[in-house]
């Protein structure tokens, strides 16, 4: 299934499409995609849902983020081994995990205001994955079956924020704006291996980022497995799991976000995202 939340901000109504990809509106039927609304178990009542009785919603809204929020929204750092290098650093050991702040969720084409006094913004393609089940150390080989779905997340970044700051990285990755998510939230009966999907990113209509998830140093079910040992993981939990190389920090020169660039991202069967940075 394909699942999205349309309208203006903040008025956004949850729909799932139908075969003929149609917007078939769920509000009234089902909670909002966020939190226990994306559990297993409310994933299951949707696809029990006679689509055919549902309103048709018009083409042409506004997208917005495919969660209506979330209990959690994770990082997983340096996960693919050339962009760790292309920073500097030496691929880790273990998943490196940080935090955005919940309230940088975004449509997947909202304009991204660059805040005052910022001059360092960078993009991060990255596949998401968003938790239907809670878990709480649980093995490699269970782990996949607590994943509702899958979405494109844009891990924009403050480069000075993020690290001439001390502490920790969700400085630099929290601003308003700076977590689009969606299209869609596409469930796991189409994603049957999050380790083949081919993920990009293009800056006003040149590719930067080209990349296929089987490059991932830690693949999701290790992921969800290692975090599970040190925290519940709860319905709802998006977790961005690291972007390939080829963002500006590793250009030579380093290459920073500017007011009128486009970022247009992909990854295969999530759908696209499309980015203007605006001034602040
Ligand atoms: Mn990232």
């Amino acid at each position: 299934m394909k699942l999205m939340r349309v309208g203006p901000k903040g008025e956004e109504r949850p729909v799932v499409l139908d075969g003929q990809g149609q917007m078939r509106d769920l509000s009234g039927v089902v909670p909002d995609l966020g939190g226990q609304g994306v559990s297993l178990e409310a994933l299951e009542a949707i696809r029990g849902l006679d689509l055919a009785t549902l309103p048709v919603l018009p083409e042409g809204v506004r997208i917005g983020a495919c969660l209506a929020g979330v209990p959690n929204f994770f990082c997983v750092g340096l996960n693919y081994a050339k962009h760790a290098a292309e920073t500097g650093a030496q691929p880790p050991k273990e998943p490196i995990l940080f935090s955005k702040a919940a309230s940088a969720l975004a449509g997947p084409n909202d304009a991204v205001t660059i805040p005052p006094g910022s001059e360092k913004s960078d993009w991060e393609v990255e596949l998401g994955v968003v938790i239907g089940k809670t878990c709480w150390q649980v093995s490699e080989a269970e782990a996949l079956s607590h994943v509702a779905g899958y979405c494109v997340v844009n891990d924009l970044s403050e480069r000075a924020w993020q690290m001439e700051h001390g502490g920790q990285w969700i400085k630099g990755k929290s601003a308003p704006g700076y977590g689009p998510c969606g299209p869609y939230l596409v469930t796991t009966d189409e994603i049957s291996d999050p380790q083949a999907l081919s993920l990009s990113l293009a800056l006003n209509g040149e590719t930067v980022q080209d990349s296929d998830t089987s490059d991932m140093i830690f693949g999701v079910a290790e992921i969800i497995a290692y975090m599970s040992r040190f925290m519940e993981l709860v319905p709802g939990d998006l977790i961005a799991t690291g972007t390939p190389a080829g963002v500006g920090l590793g250009m030579k020169p380093p290459r920073f976000l500017r007011a009128g660039d486009v970022m247009e991202l992909s990854v295969e069967g999530l759908g696209t995202q499309r980015q203007e940075m605006v001034a602040g």
